[in-house]
């Protein structure tokens, strides 16, 4: 640090021209409002970022028959969709969803996937990524298009999606009503890796059955896109409309079914011990300690996989207003339930699983449920639906309205590993909380990822460390994002890019974590924790079994904050450049004394300093002397001299001086305040807030924090003054690690060197090779691996 003593008068002026900063291009460009990046406001969605008086949405009711056949692994249903136009439009035709049709080896999600080939560790999935397809027959058989008479409709399916050519085209605030008959090989989920299908058990030869995507289901037809007939290729999710649901399921008599909404027949599909059990578990899941009520126990589940049906029973569900439907279908289930309330009303959570899962499961899983929908309830809107599962099968992480899919498996001989164990943590709080975004947030999965992945992430971030505040949550922590970040900014793709753009590999951290470290960074760094929670919640509140876009959370953010966050968006969803600062140096000022009998002697022993060099040293060893020392007639005046002697004209000048200054100035240059001037780089792109820490020489430490608008004249390189009392030792950018700064070694002034550890000495090799610490625990001999799911 370098101290440079400041003679002046009047210092506030002095600095203040010192600092002036020459303005760059960018800069403007980062600060101006994103303008037409967004869509301009109109009377569908308004500048502020709500529904406008013209919003609408199209509404579907579905009436459904469907029959799983376990011995074949086929599932057959008839369905009437009645369908509701609200918009303004006349819709000469309806565009229905097919998504089956994504598993038929030439629909586009499989032909236009590429590879390349590693000769040298060439796999046969490799070599056909479309393998477990080849064969199978998979995708819908249409069998009947009907309208209300029986008569046939015309209908084209191009891939995952079939346009019904309707006879007369349904009018504005006009229902149509059809139906649909259809049937399908269910996909083995395991080799397919796709979101729903079933998983075969070898041990015991029973099946589970995880169904989604499984019914033609409408497309979304609105005000920004028309029809969202996008194909399904795999990766973009879902654009789906509200409707009443109405399913009859019929199984195996020997299965334990579940549903998206409420059982309407329990007496014909539950036996009466299962329906006390299922009275008990009324009301409860309220307190610490209080355990789900096992419906189906663990030795009636594994009973039911010794057995065979005996018959079909039909098991029958309605859900309202709800954008999907989903069923889990096994004799292997287990089921377990609670009935917690959610901001004052009751609802069942419950969990579905085989004895593969537990003891994970029993202990955890509807545990979960229940938390998820206390914590995101608080954070945006008390929990519409009556019904929350949570299902254990063959898929990794699935949503859908009041039930997901989820892994997490222990071994086969019931340990498991810490990370199985906080996978189900995390994973059951992420699928139960897609509820929220997006099965009652309603955006458009096909188009934009973030808006519910993101959003979801985020909050399940939270709900994690509300379940336990050691935990992991990486998906939010700023650090976390710091090696994507970190990529060559030519492989990535904004945050706001079309799903199915997204390359494969940054898919996770592009619409997951990016975008919930950048909220996490909003309400913890840019806004804080009362503006951002208030805004997050008005926009959940506002759109609400709506279906939102980009432009609207962005607008409801500031609309109801009052937080100007354009160049935010800009940098962390429009844009692929990383956050770097750097802590160039620090300059350090000091209000100078005028008095003589301080300035001088400090100027003396400055000088005295500067005198001792390397030569003088040597030279006054020297036993020659100089002509001034041999030959006295040499001096004059100037040889007795002294410039650092206090006279007393200087005293007068000194006071004289005093009684020019204010009491403001006295006190300022008596006070020893401390002007440090930190030059600043920014070195990444984004325009972050500037954090800074100063460690004292007294030990203490204070944190000084200036918004991202000291950027704004000039986006590179910026000077700021920071006052203080105290003479600071150490200054430290980022020191709570907030703004996901991809090097941290430039933060530090004056530069402290980051070691680089190498290994002094082989590393032990790990006891129990393979084992989980629980199997290790117990001292016994690994068992042999099994299967557990995609986690
Ligand atoms: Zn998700």
């Amino acid at each position: 640090m370098q101290k440079i003593i400041l003679l002046v008068t009047s210092l506030a002026v002095q600095m203040g021209t010192m600092l002036a900063q020459a303005p760059t291009q960018q800069a403007n460009t980062r600060f101006e409002q994103l303008g037409p990046k967004l869509p301009t406001p109109n009377t569908f969605r308004t500048a502020s970022g709500a529904p406008g008086k013209d919003y609408y949405q199209n509404r579907a009711d579905y009436d459904i028959k469907a029959t799983l056949d376990d011995t074949k692994q086929r599932l057959t249903g008839s369905e009437t969709i009645t369908y509701h136009n609200t918009s303004s439009d006349a819709l000469p035709y309806l565009w229905i969803q097919l998504d089956q049709n994504v598993f038929r080896p030439d629909a586009t999600g499989n032909t236009a996937t590429t590879n390349s080939l590693n000769p040298e560790r060439a796999s046969l999935a490799q070599l056909n990524p479309d393998a477990a397809l080849i064969g199978k027959d998979y995708g819908y058989k249409i069998t009947a298009v009907r309208d209300q008479a029986g008569k046939a409709i015309k209908y084209t399916i191009n891939e995952t999606m079939m346009r019904i050519d309707l006879p007369q085209p349904v009018l504005p605030g006009k229902s149509v009503a059809f139906s649909i008959d259809w049937n399908f090989h269910i996909v083995d989920a395991t080799s397919t890796h796709a979101r729903s299908g079933y998983e075969f058990f070898p041990k015991d030869g029973n099946y589970i059955y995880e169904m989604a995507q499984w019914f033609p289901r409408m497309c979304a037809y609105d005000d920004v896109n028309g029809w969202q007939n996008k194909q399904f290729l795999g990766q973009g999710e879902f654009t789906l409309i509200f409707g009443n649901y109405k399913v009859a399921i019929t199984a195996p008599n020997d299965h334990v079914v579940g549903a998206t909404g409420e059982l309407q027949n329990p007496g014909q599909v539950l036996t009466a011990t299962q329906q006390k059990r299922w009275n008990e578990a009324k009301g409860k899941g309220d307190k610490p300690g209080e355990n789900p009520v096992v419906i189906v126990t663990q030795a009636e589940a594994e009973a039911a996989e010794k057995g065979k049906p005996t018959g079909t029973k039909t098991w029958v569900y309605k859900a309202e207003n709800v954008r999907d439907f989903a069923f889990s279908s096994s004799r292997k289930f287990i089921w377990d339930a609670l009935q917690p309330s959610v901001e004052g009303k009751r609802v069942w959570a419950m969990s579905l699983y085989p004895k593969e899962a537990n003891p994970l499961w029993g202990q955890y899983s509807t545990r979960l449920v229940a938390h998820t929908l206390r914590s995101y309830s608080k954070r945006t809107f008390g929990y519409p639906y009556p019904v929350a599962y949570s299902v254990h099968g063959p898929v990794g992480g699935m949503e859908y309205p009041m039930m997901c899919f989820n892994g997490a498996r222990p071994e086969a001989d019931g340990t498991y590993s810490q990370g199985t164990k906080n996978f189900l943590i995390l994973v059951v709080i992420h699928e139960v909380g897609h509820n929220f975004f997006p099965m009652i947030v309603n955006s458009d999965e096909r188009q934009w990822s973030w808006m519910d992945e993101g959003l979801n992430s985020f909050l399940e971030g939270l709900a994690c460390l509300e379940w336990d505040a050691n935990f992991p949550a990486r998906g939010i922590e700023p650090q976390s994002i710091v090696p994507y970040m970190q990529m060559d900014s030519s492989k990535q793709v904004p945050i706001m890019s079309s799903s199915d753009n997204i390359p494969r590999n940054t898919f996770g951290p592009n619409a997951y974590s990016k975008p919930a470290t950048a909220l996490n960074i909003l309400r913890e760094t840019v806004m804080g924790r009362e503006l951002f929670d208030y805004a997050f919640k008005e926009y959940a509140r506002r759109w609400a079994f709506k279906s939102p876009e980009p432009a609207d959370f962005f607008r409801t953010m500031e609309d109801a904050s009052g937080v100007d966050l354009d160049w935010f968006w800009k940098g962390w969803f429009y844009g692929v450049q990383p956050v770097d600062q750097s802590l160039v140096k620090v300059n350090w000022f000091q209000a100078g004394s005028q008095n003589p009998d301080i300035s001088k002697v400090e100027a003396r022993a400055a000088a005295q300093k500067k005198m001792n060099t390397i030569s003088k040293q040597r030279d006054a060893l020297s036993k020659d002397e100089t002509v001034v020392a041999q030959d006295s007639t040499m001096k004059d005046f100037y040889n007795s001299y002294d410039p650092y002697a206090v006279t007393e004209g200087d005293r007068q000048q000194y006071q004289a001086y005093l009684n020019s200054l204010s009491a403001e100035e006295k006190l300022l240059t008596e006070a020893g305040t401390n002007f440090y001037t930190l030059s600043l780089k920014n070195k990444g792109g984004i325009p972050m807030p500037v954090i800074v820490r100063m460690e004292f020489e007294d030990g203490t430490d204070s944190v000084a924090r200036f918004p991202a608008e000291i950027w704004r004249f000039n986006d590179v390189s910026i000077n700021k003054v920071i006052a203080t009392n105290k003479k600071v030792k150490q200054w430290t950018l980022d020191p709570f690690y907030e703004i996901a700064d991809i090097n941290t070694e430039d933060n530090s002034f004056p530069p402290v060197a980051q070691p680089t550890r190498f290994q002094l000495f082989k590393q032990q090799q790990r006891g129990g090779q393979g084992q989980n610490p629980m199997q290790q625990q117990k001292q016994q001999p690994a068992p042999a691996r099994q299967g557990s799911g995609k986690n």
